[in-house]
């Protein structure tokens, strides 16, 4: 029998490692996630879009991580981190990273 995709889902908002998540939600029939992980970037940068991916491994669930577009997404954000075009670039270029992520900045003219 198929399982369910989440198709939207950004796993930190579970306050659960990738891990954990899965152990929960595949009870539940859900069995892959695509997930922008711009909230622990906006607290860790590129090491915690990292250890979301490396964390996610350690179980049989396929996580669709996406390369966070918008770190921080306003001027207002001081959660400490940031995600330049650099660092993107960079994470577009892992077999780990599936996409470019959700838009969320705010323009400020
Ligand atoms: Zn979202």
């Amino acid at each position: 029998m198929p399982g369910f995709i989440d198709s939207h889902i950004h796993i930190e908002s579970s306050m659960l490692v990738p891990s954990e998540f899965a152990k929960l939600a595949v009870v539940h029939g859900t069995v892959a996630t695509i997930s922008d992980p711009h909230e622990i970037a906006n607290v860790c940068g590129v090491e915690g879009i990292n250890f979301m991916i490396e964390n996610g491994k350690t179980v049989p669930f396929k996580f669709h991580f996406g390369a966070p577009s918008c770190v921080p997404a306003t001027i207002f954000e001081t959660a400490g981190a940031e995600v330049n075009v650099e660092d993107v670039t960079a994470l577009l270029q892992s077999d780990d990273i599936f996409y470019l992520s959700e838009m969320m900045n705010f323009p400020v003219c």
